[in-house]
């Protein structure tokens, strides 16, 4: 009986030590858990600043080789095609005031006035794996209405990417130019096919460099750009954006009504049989035109 009741005793002691023991070990479970909670936290917060400097470190790669490592990322067709350019540069595919458009009217009235001052350089030109780009020195300045932008680079688009009408041109020049604080505005030139040479146009063709690479200095041969302006700056107005990745909008969109003339040979031998950017959806703005 004795050994019974101390038998029990022991057992009762035994159980209440247990339970004791599990009642610390749920705590110190809880505790533990809380701690692999914010262990795992952590990680990821880690991974994600991992991610985020690996992303940074891709984009200064591709600054660093001058923007060729980014031609691989986009391109005209298939795969790399516009249609899937949204997948890398979100802008492209959600902004609502993208480039390029199909001018059509009814239009607003245009009351800017344009006025450009281009002077002659020494001619430095780049293919860059989507264009033939002419980077223009200091100088060369844009007036709209009383604000004046930098010329900083033309380039080609074969065909044009703006379209009058629903019709694409052989060719268009973009004229793309800087504020001091940062706005860009981009001068459409068109240009139809044409038996008249257009000697700038000549020289430039003459030197570009028929593959991706870096640019070409041609100290021998000056350019000005003023020679690629119809006499004429009547034109067509509106806010859009960056006809390439990264789409970014706030770019004002000047496209001269008048074309200028290049040569078939010309066109056929543009390094790019087809470097234009669909038409973009207008989004309710109102295209102007002088
Ligand atoms: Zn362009």
């Amino acid at each position: 009986m004795f050994i019974r009741i101390l038998l029990g005793g022991i057992v009762a002691s035994l159980f209440a030590m247990v339970i004791t023991l599990s009642i610390v070990n749920t705590g110190k479970t809880k505790d533990l858990d809380t701690r692999l909670v914010k262990a795992s936290k952590q990680i990821k917060e880690q991974e994600e600043t991992l991610q985020k400097l690996e992303e940074a470190l891709h984009a200064m790669a591709d600054k660093g080789k001058g923007g060729h490592a980014a031609a691989a990322h986009w391109g005209y067709e298939g795969e790399m095609g516009p249609d899937k350019w949204g997948k890398q540069y979100p802008t492209c595919a959600e902004g609502k005031s993208q480039s390029p458009l199909n001018i059509v009217g009814p239009f607003d009235k245009s009351t800017t006035t344009l006025k450009a001052d281009y002077k002659p350089g020494v001619l430095k030109v780049v293919n860059n794996g989507h264009t033939i780009q002419v980077n223009v020195p200091p100088g060369s300045t844009l007036k709209v209405g009383n604000e004046s932008y930098d010329l900083v680079q033309f380039h080609f688009h074969r065909p044009s990417e703006e379209q009058i009408d629903g019709k694409p041109m052989a060719m268009v020049t973009h004229m793309v130019h800087k504020s001091a604080d940062g706005k860009l505005a981009v001068l459409a030139v068109l240009m139809r096919e044409s038996a008249v040479q257009n000697r700038t146009l000549w020289s430039i063709w003459k030197n570009m460099p028929a593959k991706e690479g870096p640019e070409v200095e041609v100290a021998s041969v000056s350019i000005n750009p003023a020679t690629l302006l119809p006499e004429s700056m009547a034109h067509y107005a509106y806010d859009g954006s960056l006809t390439t990745p990264p789409c970014t909008e706030g770019v004002k969109f000047f496209i001269l009504k008048s074309p200028i003339g290049i040569q078939r040979e010309m066109i056929d031998s543009f390094p790019f049989k087809m470097n234009a950017r669909p038409v973009q959806p207008l989004n309710g703005r109102k295209i102007q035109a002088s």
